[in-house]
């Protein structure tokens, strides 16, 4: 048997006029979260869960604080990396399931519509994904959304699999590469490092 599993945690405060983005989804609300990303707790924590089950760090290692590429960046650049991570160590992922703790707004009307887009960005079926959400009751934390993550991975055994999870892995990188260097000749920023320090950085900004 070669599965791992792994957890993510997240929060972020709510600011009021801010865009809300949950899951990959805009969502109309009148408060978003606060963060130097687009503040989407739930993609954040799923990625710590993706990066924490093969335990190559976390997203603050892979995504330094203050670095100005990510000020309100997609989080789904975060969690597309940790994906690449986890194909290149040639693991799929069987299923994450996931809890939102949040006051407002009411997650049931949205969860479908959360499933599907998180389930489109992981490029796994919907029934892979868990969506469940609860409020804070009693802890005076309605200004704050948490989201809790858990995933399991399976090692594939056929080589095959391995060499196409590679190539899919490779590609990414490739494209993600020569994007980064666009952005390093137009904007003046450094470019993105290939290799992740195996640091962890417990001042999470994103
Ligand atoms: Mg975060």
């Amino acid at each position: 048997m070669n599965i791992r599993i792994g957890y993510g945690w997240d929060s972020h405060e709510f600011q009021a006029g801010a865009p809300l983005k949950l899951g990959g989804l805009a969502i109309d609300h009148p408060q978003g979260l606060a963060g130097h990303s687009d503040g989407d707790v739930l993609l954040h924590a799923i990625t710590d869960a993706l990066l924490g089950a093969l335990a190559v760090g976390d997203i603050g290692s892979f995504f330094p604080p203050g670095d100005p590429r990510w000020k309100d960046a997609d989080s789904s650049i975060f969690l597309n990396l940790a994906l690449d991570e986890v194909r290149t160590a040639g693991y799929r992922i069987v299923n994450i399931d996931t809890t939102l703790v949040l006051a407002a707004p009411k997650i049931g009307p949205i969860a479908g519509d959360l499933r599907e887009r998180v389930a489109e960005l992981l490029q796994i079926p919907p029934g892979a994904v868990g969506i469940k959400a609860k409020t804070p009751e009693g802890l005076n934390l309605d200004h704050v959304a948490q989201a809790h993550a858990v995933v399991l991975l399976e090692r594939s055994e056929s080589d095959d699999e391995l060499k196409l999870l590679a190539a899919e892995a490779e590609d990414d990188n490739a494209v993600d590469h020569v994007l980064s260097e666009l952005a390093s000749e137009a904007l003046g920023v450094p470019s993105r490092r290939t290799t992740p320090l195996p640091a962890f950085d417990t001042e999470d900004i994103t």
